[in-house]
């Protein structure tokens, strides 16, 4: 997917798991890596669960994550299932009815450990309902709930002890002749997590859910992702990310989709490359920028623009992108246009201009798109 013959130095060589399906969204193999979230919802609303989901799949998140601690949930699950335009992952903690229920209701994916379920049979009954259902399922270890047995044995959570957890997961799904399973390790701390998933991915082709847990708010929570989803993917290895951050469901899925875009996992909408602060500016480059990210976000079709403040760096930029504006003096700047010089347009007309024209793009590359597919 990421082979790039002329630039082999943006090549990423990504591990080769097994595929399986989340709903009508496939994880592993050569798919795309798919982007995750989870509602914050109460899970009985119904309409507010689903507005979520649903602003969610705007920005986005190919598969929804929603918690089904209680009957009525699992009971709501079903019209949200229903209504979803994506695929829905059921979020269950040890208990197996809830597990069962939610297959019954629509749940494309179960979100269960079954070592925490209790006995053979539990486990045998929510394999039978998976089965019967066509629901996957994901194993989620997290080193704030490893089991007592390991952490007496490891002492404290580490990449062992998460390894460990989840091939026992792994090995009681296997015994039920099961196979449609992914996996995540996550942890609050990166090394801890990535060392786990490193791990991981030597002994399983199951695909892996990637996620650093509880990563914190949307500054610190994005950067301490980045860096510890950034670093596992640009090894090859993860087939879905979660990024996880006390913020709004939406920005999680912004965030996944920027950590994937700026490693060519994925495109989607208008990449803005645009200047820092700096003086030499011949107009507001950082205004101007926010304006802009907040009128293309309704693009969906991937394309570059560069905002640049001055020619030191403007025509370069222009170059490599798809749209590109370049601050000059007097007022005014230069409209590139396929890294080509193209005409004139004055500062305060500027956003306009440039959304037009990005408008314009997008809805050509979707007729052209749209004509490919029907011939
Ligand atoms: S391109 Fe010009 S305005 Fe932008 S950061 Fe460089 S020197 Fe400053």
């Amino acid at each position: 997917m990421t082979h790039n013959p002329i630039r082999p130095w943006r090549n990423i060589e990504r591990r080769r798991s097994r595929q399986i399906m989340v709903g009508t969204v496939p994880v592993g193999g050569d798919a795309p890596i798919s982007v995750q979230t989870m509602t914050n919802t109460d899970g009985h609303d119904v309409r507010a669960t689903l507005d979520q989901v649903i602003r969610a799949a705007d920005a986005g998140a190919d598969i929804v994550r929603i918690s089904a601690p209680d009957q009525e949930t699992t009971k709501a699950l079903r019209e949200i299932c229903r209504e979803s335009p994506v695929p829905i992952v059921a979020d269950i903690h040890f208990h197996y009815k809830r597990a069962i229920e939610a297959a019954e209701a629509g749940a494309a994916c179960l979100r269960i450990n079954p070592g925490n379920i209790g006995s053979a049979e539990r486990v045998a009954e929510v394999v039978r309902a998976a089965k019967d259902h066509g629901c996957s399922i994901r194993i989620g270890v997290n080193a704030g709930s490893l089991e007592k047995h390991l952490l007496e044995k490891y002492g404290e959570p580490c990449p062992d002890a998460m390894v460990e957890s989840g091939m026992d997961h792994i090995k009681l799904l296997q015994d039920h002749d099961f196979q449609e399973f992914k996996i995540s390790v996550k942890a609050s701390d990166v090394f801890l997590s990535a060392a786990a998933y490193q791990q991981l991915a030597e002994i399983t082709d199951a695909p892996i859910h990637l996620g650093i847990t509880e990563a914190g708010g949307l500054r610190g929570g994005t950067v301490k992702s980045a860096i510890g989803l950034g670093n596992l993917l640009w090894a090859g290895i993860g087939d879905t990310i979660r990024v996880s951050l006390s913020a709004d469901p939406v920005e999680e899925v912004k965030v996944g989709f920027e950590i994937l875009k700026s490693l060519g996992l994925r495109t989607r909408g208008v990449q803005i490359i645009s200047c820092p602060s700096c003086a030499r500016q011949g107009f507001d480059v950082i205004k101007t920028v926010e304006i802009l990210e907040a009128r293309l976000e309704h693009i969906k079709t991937p394309m570059s623009l560069s905002i640049i403040g001055c020619v030191v760096n403007g025509p370069g930029e222009a170059l490599m992108t798809d749209i590109g504006f370049t601050g000059g003096g007097a007022g005014s700047g230069m409209v590139y246009m396929a890294g080509r010089q193209d005409h004139k347009m004055s500062n305060d007309q500027m956003v306009d201009h440039i959304v037009e024209l990005v408008e314009e793009r997008a809805a050509r590359i979707e007729a052209q798109n749209t004509a490919e597919a029907a011939e």
